[in-house]
C-alpha cells in the first residue's frame, strides 16, 4: 500500500538539528527518517524503517545465496559464556552491563561469537554436521566513546553478524572467501565506493581479517595503498623495520662543518616545508628567535623536526609542534648534544618526547632514519651540526618510542609508494579459529572418531551504519538522493492544486503504479502548497518525482529525476510506462 503523505507518521524540518555533524545526518533528520533519542541512540520512523528493510533485504538475499542460516539470538545475555572468553573483562567500559533483580550480571551483546558457539556445540556433535553458517540481523549495544554521526556510530545499532563452523582450516578459508564474496555483491549493490583492506584482528583474535572500507572524508579509519593493489588499515600496517645498523658512528657531537646550514638554508628549508600557521613567511629574525632543529638525512634530505617560540611556548609550525622554554634555550650548550637524549629534552622540548607526542617527532623516532645528522638553532645561536646520532643509541628517548607515522608517499611492503585516504568501516570479516571454540569447549568428532577443536569465522556487516553512509554518499543541498535499490519508494507522486480531478487521476496512476510491483509515496495533501510539496520530495529524496497539476487539464504531467534534476513533460497515459 501506497504511504500516503497525508496520513503518514512524520513532520518534515526546515532547520539543522543542532547536535548534528554531517550532511546526511541532518538530512535523515530533517527528512524524518530518524529521531535522535538520547547519543547515539535513535528511533526509526517509517521513511526510515523502509531503507533499512531495504538494505536487511539485500544482505538477507547474499547470505542466504551462500547458505547461511538466519537465526536470532536475544539481546540481554548471561554474564558466564563472555566471562569463559574474558570478553567480560576485556571488553571494558564498551559493554553494557546490568543485574537482574536477583543481582545477577547480564550485558548486552556487543557481538555474539561466545552465543553462537554455545548454540552450535548444544545442538552438534559430529564432523557431519559442519560446515555451518548462520546469521542473524540484530541490534547490537556498545557503549562507545564517542556515539558519533547519529547512526553512522550508534550505541545501540543493527549488524548482520554471522558465524562459520568448519572441521579444520581449509573449512575455514572457503567459508571465510564464500563471505568475502557475499560481502562484495552487498557493498556493490548498496553502491559504495569501497575498499578491501587488511585489518587488525584486534580484540577479536584469531588470524587473518580483512575490512570493508567505504571510501569517504568522514571517516574515522584510515588507510593506504599502492598501485599493485596492496591496501591496508593503518592499524594493521607493518611499519618497514630499517635493517639493523652497524653502529660505527658516535658518539653524537657538535662539529662545524661545511654542512652547518646558514641562516638562509634553513629559512628557506621552513617557507618550503612549514608555513607558519599564521601565513607569514618564515624571517631570518624568527630563526634567531625559535629553536629550530632540522634532522638531515643520510640521502641528503632535510627534515624541520621542531620548531618552537621560547618564551611564549607558541606553537608555530604545522606539523612539528613543540614548546620550549626559555630556561631551556639558555641552557643550550655543546654538551647537550654529547648524549642525545639530552638534545631531545633540551631542546625538542620535555612536553614532546614525555605527555605529549607531536607526530613530528615520532618521525625522528622513526627507525627507518636509523642514523643521521641534525642541525640545530635556536636564541641567538647560529646553525649547530650535530653528527653521528644513531637511533636506539642516542634516541631510545625513555621507552616513548612510537611507530613511525605512515605519510603519503611512503614505501610499503611491496616497495610501492603508499596513498593515505579515510574510510567508514562498512563491514568485517575475521578468520577466528579456535579461540572461541576453544574457551567454550565446542569439539566435534571427526571421520577417525575423536574430538577436535571446531574452527570459526565471524563476520559483520554495519546495517544502520549501512543506511547512514549511504545517505552521506547520496545528498545535495536540497536533500537526500537514495539509490533506486534502498530507496523508500521507487516513486513520488505529487498531486498539487485545488482540482478534484488531479486527486483521482493521480489516485489511479499511483494503483497502477502499484500494481506493476512499484512502492509509491503519494503526496495526496490537500491543503499543502506546491512549494512545501516540493521541497518536501526534494528533501525527501524517492529517486523519480511525478507531478500531476494544471498540466493535467493538457494530459500532461511532469517526470522529474531526483539525482541529475531533469525534468520533462509527458503525456499523462504514458507516465506509467516512463517511470517503470
Ligand atoms: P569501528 O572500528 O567503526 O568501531 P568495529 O571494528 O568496532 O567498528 P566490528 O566489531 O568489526 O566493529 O563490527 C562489525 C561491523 O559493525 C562494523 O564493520 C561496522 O559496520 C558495524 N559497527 C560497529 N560498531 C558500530 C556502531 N557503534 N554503530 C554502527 N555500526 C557499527
Ligand atoms: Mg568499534
Ligand atoms: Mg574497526
Ligand atoms: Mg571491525
Amino acid at each position: 500500500m501506497a504511504m500516503r503523505m497525508s496520513t503518514l507518521f512524520l513532520r518534515t524540518l526546515r532547520e539543522d538539528p543542532a547536535d548534528a555533524e554531517l550532511p546526511g545526518h541532518k538530512l535523515l533528520v530533517r527528512a524524518g527518517y530518524v529521531r535522535r533519542v538520547a547519543p547515539g541512540i535513535y528511533t526509526w520512523l517509517p521513511l526510515g524503517m523502509k531503507v533499512r528493510a531495504k538494505v536487511e533485504a539485500i544482505v538477507r538475499e547474499e547470505m542466504n545465496a551462500i547458505g547461511s542460516q538466519e537465526v536470532l539470538f536475544p539481546a540481554l545475555l548471561p554474564r558466564e559464556p563472555y566471562e569463559a572468553t574474558n570478553r567480560w573483562t576485556e571488553y571494558g567500559p564498551n559493554l553494557f552491563r546490568l543485574q537482574d533483580r536477583r543481582e545477577t550480571d547480564m550485558l548486552l551483546g556487543p557481538t555474539h561469537e561466545e552465543m553462537f558457539c554455545l548454540a552450535v556445540k548444544d545442538m552438534y556433535s559430529s564432523y557431519k554436521d559442519l560446515p555451518l553458517s548462520l546469521y542473524q540481523i540484530q541490534t547490537k549495544y556498545r557503549d562507545e566513546a564517542r556515539p558519533r554521526a547519529g547512526i553512522l556510530r550508534g550505541r545501540e545499532f543493527v549488524m548482520k553478524d554471522s558465524y562459520s563452523f568448519d572441521i579444520n582450516s581449509q573449512g575455514l578459508q572457503k567459508s571465510y572467501d564464500a563471505h568475502r564474496d557475499a560481502y562484495i555483491k552487498i557493498f556493490n549493490r548498496l553502491g559504495f565506493e569501497y575498499v578491501i583492506v587488511q585489518a587488525d584482528s584486534g580484540a577479536m583474535g584469531g588470524s587473518a581479517s580483512e575490512e570493508f572500507l567505504a571510501v569517504s572524508e568522514h571517516g574515522e579509519d584510515t588507510f593506504v595503498r599502492d598501485d599493485s593493489g596492496y591496501a591496508a588499515n593503518v592499524e594493521a600496517v607493518e611499519v618497514p623495520q630499517a635493517a639493523p645498523v652497524e653502529i660505527t658512528a658516535g658518539p653524537a657531537h657538535v662539529e662545524d662543518t661545511p654542512d652547518t646550514p646558514t641562516i638562509e638554508t634553513l629559512v628557506n628549508a621552513l617557507n618550503a616545508d612549514h608555513p607558519r600557521a599564521d601565513g607569514r613567511a618564515w624571517t631570518a629574525a624568527d630563526t634567531l628567535k625559535n629553536v629550530i632543529v632540522m634532522l638531515a638525512h643520510p640521502d641528503g634530505t632535510r627534515t624541520p623536526l621542531a620548531i618552537g617560540v621560547p618564551g611564549d611556548r607558541e606553537v608555530d609550525a604545522k606539523r612539528l609542534e613543540t614548546k620550549v622554554a626559555p630556561a631551556e634555550v639558555e641552557a643550550f650548550e655543546e654538551k647537550d648534544f654529547k648524549e642525545y637524549p639530552m638534545l631531545a629534552k633540551g631542546y625538542i622540548g620535555p612536553g614532546v618526547l614525555g605527555e605529549e607526542k607531536a607526530s613530528g617527532i615520532r618521525y625522528l623516532l622513526d627507525p627507518t632514519i636509523a642514523q643521521g645528522s641534525a642541525w640545530v638553532t635556536g636564541a641567538d645561536e647560529h646553525g649547530k651540526h650535530v653528527l653521528d646520532l644513531v637511533y636506539g643509541r642516542d634516541f631510545t628517548a625513555d621507552g616513548t618510542i612510537q611507530a613511525a607515522e605512515i605519510r603519503e608517499g611512503d614505501l610499503g611492503p611491496n616497495g610501492k609508494g603508499l596513498t593515505l585516504a579515510r574510510g567508514v568501516e562498512m563491514g568485517h570479516i575475521f578468520q577466528l579459529g579456535t579461540k572461541y571454540a576453544e574457551a567454550l569447549g565446542l569439539k566435534v568428532l571427526d571421520e577417525n572418531g575423536k574430538l577436535v577443536t571446531v574452527t570459526m569465522g565471524s563476520y559483520g556487516v554495519g546495517v544502520t551504519r549501512a543506511v547512514g553512509m549511504i545517505a552521506e554518499d547520496n545528498l545535495d543541498e536540497l536533500g537526500l538522493i537514495w539509490p533506486r535499490e534502498v530507496a523508500p519508494a521507487d516513486v513520488h507522486v505529487v498531486a498539487t492544486g485545488k482540482d478534484d480531478a488531479v486527486f483521482v487521476k493521480a489516485a489511479e496512476i499511483v494503483a497502477e503504479l502499484e500494481a506493476k510491483g512499484l512502492e509509491v509515496l503519494y503526496d495526496d495533501r490537500v491543503k499543502v502548497s506546491p512549494g512545501v510539496k516540493f521541497k518536501d520530495a526534494e528533501l525527501i529524496g524517492v529517486p523519480t518525482i511525478l507531478v500531476l497539476g494544471r498540466g493535467l487539464a493538457d494530459g500532461v504531467v511532469e517526470l522529474k529525476d531526483r539525482r541529475s534534476g531533469d525534468r520533462r513533460e509527458v503525456a499523462v497515459d504514458d507516465a506509467v510506462a516512463e517511470v517503470l
